[in-house]
């Protein structure tokens, strides 16, 4: 009789211990540490893998909480295009098809600066064309004369913060047309 007591208030015990350990392991810290893969796919968009490449390796550098890796059949898919200019069309939270018009290139645009672009917005952000160079999303507003294919700090932690919880495993939302 004694043991059978003990037995059961072990098994008390336990069944109380073992939500606390879950809850210490999904606490904030744990949140914070969250990092995103987002595949990209660039075979279509054969005349510009090195720059797309580098567009991602910018955002890389820049935000902690995504991982863009080149893959194929990622949610992300460079294209090219020859007319109407660059655009996406995303969701906004790392999926979306990006198309890299040969004649914005040809006319002087960066295509490192457009790839970087399109892909801020397939995580999440706006266009603000009034912005200065140092700007990613400030797109084609600068002129050509800006090269500039790295998001500032402001971009940066808007992505960082997007992130910080799956932005892109939690969300659901519409693709939207947003163009360079
Ligand atoms: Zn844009």
């Amino acid at each position: 009789m004694n043991g059978r007591g003990i037995g059961r208030v072990l098994a008390v015990a336990l069944a109380v211990a073992a939500p606390l350990g879950a809850g210490l392991i999904a606490g904030p810290a744990a949140q914070a540490a969250q990092v995103t893969t987002i595949y990209y796919t660039s075979s279509g968009a054969p005349d510009y893998v090195a720059q797309i490449d580098q567009g991602a390796a910018n955002w890389n550098a820049a935000v902690s909480d995504i991982k863009l890796v080149k893959r194929s059949g990622g949610t992300v898919v460079f294209h090219e295009t020859h007319s109407g200019g660059s655009y996406t069309n995303t969701n906004g939270h790392g999926r979306g098809d990006i198309y890299l018009d040969t004649s914005q290139v040809a006319e002087g645009n960066d295509p490192t600066r457009i790839a970087a672009h399109e892909v801020g917005h397939n995580l999440g952000l706006p266009d603000h064309y009034t912005g200065p160079c140092s700007e990613l999303m400030s797109g084609h507003g600068p002129g050509i004369s800006c090269k500039n294919a790295k998001p500032d700090a402001r971009e940066s932690a808007k992505v960082q913060a997007n992130f910080a919880n799956g932005f892109a495993a939690t969300q659901a939302a519409e693709f939207h047309v947003v163009v360079y």
